[in-house]
C-alpha cells in the first residue's frame, strides 16, 4: 500500500476515478518534511506558507514513585496533513464568492480569479488547510496536484517522501477494513466534513477523543 508505483498513477489516469484519498502510513513518517517542502518548492512558495504541514504530535510525563524510582509514558508521532478533498467540503458551503468548488474527480479547489481573501474558508475548515497568501491577498490550498494526476504522475509531495509514507490514488483502491479515516489526534472527528484521508495509526497514536497530548510546532493560521 504505501508503495506508489507510477505506473498506478498512470492506470488511474486512464480510467474514471470520482474520488481519490490520501493514505499516510504513520509508521514510516519521521516527521523530516520533505514532503512540505518539495510541495513550496514545485508551487514556488515562499516564507511559512505552505499546502502541507508536519503536525508533531507529542505528551505524556515523568513520575515519581514513594521510593524515588522515576517511571514516564511519554510518546511523540507525526502526521503528514494537506486538504483532504473531503465528501462534505464545508470549505465551498463557507465561501463568500463561490471560488472553491469539487469537480468531478473530487478534487477541492480554489479558482483564484474569483477568491476575494475573505478568509472566510480558513475559519470553517477543521484541517487548516486553506491558508491566506499574504503576498496576493487571496487563499490557497492543496490542489492534489490534480493536472498532474490527469498526466498519470504522482502528487509532487507524494513522489517526494524519502519514507513512501505517503500515497495518493483512487478512493476505492484503499483498503478501507483496514485503515481508519483520520481519527488520530489531533485530527477532529471524521464526521464533519467526511475526509478522504485514511491512515495506518502508529502504535503511540492517540485518537482524537483521547485526552492527552498537545501539538508541538502549533500551526499558527
Ligand atoms: S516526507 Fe514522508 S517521512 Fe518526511 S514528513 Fe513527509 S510523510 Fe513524513
Ligand atoms: S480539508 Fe478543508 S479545505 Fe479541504 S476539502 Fe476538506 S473542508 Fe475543504
Ligand atoms: S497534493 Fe500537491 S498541492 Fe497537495 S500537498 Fe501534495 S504536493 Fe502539495
Amino acid at each position: 500500500m504505501a508503495k506508489s508505483p507510477e505506473g498506478t498513477a498512470r492506470k488511474a489516469a486512464e480510467r474514471h476515478v470520482s474520488q481519490y484519498a490520501f493514505y499516510f502510513d504513520q509508521h514510516r513518517c519521521t516527521g523530516c518534511k520533505t514532503c512540505e517542502i518539495a510541495c513550496k518548492d514545485f508551487h514556488h512558495l515562499d516564507g511559512e506558507l505552505a499546502l502541507r504541514t508536519i503536525y508533531e504530535f507529542a505528551g505524556g510525563s515523568w513520575t515519581q514513585d514513594s521510593l524515588g524510582s522515576w517511571s514516564q509514558d511519554v510518546f511523540c508521532y507525526h502526521l503528514s496533513l494537506s486538504c483532504n478533498h473531503c465528501t462534505n467540503p464545508i470549505c465551498v458551503r463557507f465561501c463568500s464568492s463561490d471560488a472553491i468548488s469539487k469537480d468531478k474527480r473530487g478534487f477541492v479547489t480554489i479558482d483564484p480569479g474569483l477568491c476575494v481573501g475573505c478568509q472566510a474558508c480558513m475559519t470553517a475548515c477543521p484541517y487548516h488547510a486553506p491558508r491566506f497568501d499574504e503576498g496576493r491577498g487571496i487563499t490557497v490550498k492543496c490542489d492534489g496536484c490534480r493536472e498532474r494526476i490527469a498526466e498519470g504522475h504522482l502528487p509532487v509531495c507524494v513522489e517526494a517522501c524519502p519514507q513512501r509514507a505517503l500515497w495518493f490514488g483512487p478512493y476505492d483502491d484503499v483498503p478501507h477494513s483496514k485503515y481508519v479515516v483520520s481519527s488520530v489526534a489531533p485530527l477532529p472527528t471524521s464526521e464533519l466534513t467526511q475526509p478522504n484521508l485514511f491512515i495506518d495509526p502508529c502504535t503511540d497514536a492517540r485518537t482524537h477523543t483521547a485526552d492527552a497530548g498537545s501539538v508541538m510546532n502549533i500551526y499558527e493560521a
